[in-house]
């Protein structure tokens, strides 16, 4: 037991209080960060989770450690995508081609930037994000795609 820890909200209180707070169209992003396990933004459930990185299918699986608006709207944007493209789309060119890259990127294998790729791009273009950082997209030549491009990084 670590002594200088200062009493935390109780788990139950808190998703008490997630309950109270809750509000289906909350457009507020700081809402969802002071949320303990759930919320909403813009009719999506927010789900808080203890993995590394965040994603979104069908619901936003927000990460602990990634409660920043650049990422809320990121995967806001791939909520946005599976709606327009339906599941069967946003698993084959969405959800498979990001996980790939993901590994990828993990690895130091991807030689181009992650936020780059088609999937990723669009889905900061519909979420309204302005990454200063990265987000330079892919140059894909005529006679390949993105998820070719993919393939020989491997
Ligand atoms: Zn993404």
């Amino acid at each position: 037991m670590d002594k200088k820890k200062t009493p935390k909200q109780p788990f139950f209180k808190g998703i008490k209080e997630d309950f109270k707070n809750y509000n289906k169209i909350n457009e507020n992003e700081e809402k969802v960060f002071k949320s303990k396990l759930f919320s909403s933004y813009k009719g999506t459930f927010v789900l808080k989770t203890p993995f590394r990185s965040s994603f979104s299918f069908g619901i936003i699986a927000l990460s602990k450690r990634q409660q920043n608006a650049e990422t809320l709207k990121h995967e806001y944007g791939h909520r946005l995508q599976l709606k327009q493209m339906g599941l069967f789309k946003y698993i084959k060119h969405v959800a498979i081609p990001s996980v790939t890259a993901y590994r990828l990127h993990r690895k130091g294998k991807l030689t181009l930037d992650y936020y780059g790729s088609p999937w990723e791009h669009e889905a900061d273009t519909l979420g309204n994000v302005n990454r200063k950082t990265n987000n330079t997209p892919w140059q894909i030549p005529q006679n390949t795609t993105a998820t070719r491009m993919l393939k020989q990084m491997k």
